[in-house]
């Protein structure tokens, strides 16, 4: 895909679904801009990761769940690159737990990050693409965001949130060429569900039509898709990218 004269900002890039989609973006010439919420060292090697496929990158601390950091986060990328293009809204975490057990903490920590992190991010930057006439930007969903699951109602909660908001801005915006869409992920081998019990991911990959567990990189393409030029009648829909779990 040609992302050439293209500056995509990414939200935590320094790892797993986030750094493959700052590759997949490098390897078609974006100039990256990724940010992360404390590993340094990692994020710089997806800065170096991406320089080697010849682009241009940088990495910004920044807890997307901050309205400050994230403006001196999309002024960086502005003042550095002179546009943003591409916004992928990829920083998330989760806190799981049985509703009847989980802390009000652990709810407020996901809403946080991966719906009030989105809602900030996208706030940023949609004047910037307003005035452009041209944006993209991508939001993380989850197949649980869709369907739910036992012990992870707060992140539930924010990846639906995550699916109404994109299909709200995409109408907000569409007459202004920017679109908005979402990918829900399946299961997906990063560190995010590395800790999952065997039991646990043998009953998931049963689910799995495909028989296999996803890659960062399966994302990553179906995200690379929505952010080019070439899906510009493509908006407020939301892609699974599972293997087929949830069909
Ligand atoms: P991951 O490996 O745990 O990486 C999370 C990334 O988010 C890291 O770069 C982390 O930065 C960053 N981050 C966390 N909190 C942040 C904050 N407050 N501000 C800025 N950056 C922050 O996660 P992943 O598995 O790649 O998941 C990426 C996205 O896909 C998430 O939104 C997740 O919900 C979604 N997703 C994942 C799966 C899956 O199976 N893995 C499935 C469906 C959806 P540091 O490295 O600095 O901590």
């Amino acid at each position: 895909m040609d992302f050439s004269g293209k500056t995509a900002v990414v939200t935590g890039g320094s790892r797993g679904i986030g750094r493959a989609v700052c590759l997949e973006l490098a390897r078609g010439g974006a100039n990256v801009v990724l940010c992360y919420a404390g590993n340094e060292a990692t994020a710089q090697e997806t800065v170096s990761a991406c320089e080697a496929l010849g682009a241009k990158a940088l990495a910004v601390r920044c807890n997307v769940a901050d309205a400050d950091e994230v403006k001196a986060l999309m002024d960086t990328a502005v003042q550095t690159f002179g546009r943003i293009d591409i916004l992928v809204n990829n920083a998330g975490i989760t806190r799981d737990g049985l509703l009847m057990m989980m802390k009000e903490g652990d709810f407020d920590a996901v809403l946080e990050t991966n719906l009030k992190g989105t809602f900030l991010c996208m706030k940023a930057v949609s004047r910037i693409m307003m005035k452009q006439r041209y944006g993209r930007i991508v939001n993380l969903s989850s197949v649980v965001g869709l369907h739910g699951n036992a012990g992870q109602v707060n992140y539930a909660a924010s990846k639906a949130g995550v699916i109404g908001m994109t299909k709200s801005l995409a109408k907000e915006l569409a007459s202004r060429g920017v679109t908005v869409n979402a990918v829900a992920p399946g299961f997906i081998e990063t560190d995010m569900t590395a800790a999952m019990p065997e039991a646990a991911k043998t009953a998931t990959l049963a689910a799995i039509p495909m028989q296999r567990l996803g890659q960062a990189e399966d994302v990553a393409r179906a995200i690379a898709f929505l952010a080019g030029s070439e899906a510009g009648y493509i908006t407020g829909q939301v892609l699974a990218v599972d293997g087929g779990m949830s069909m």
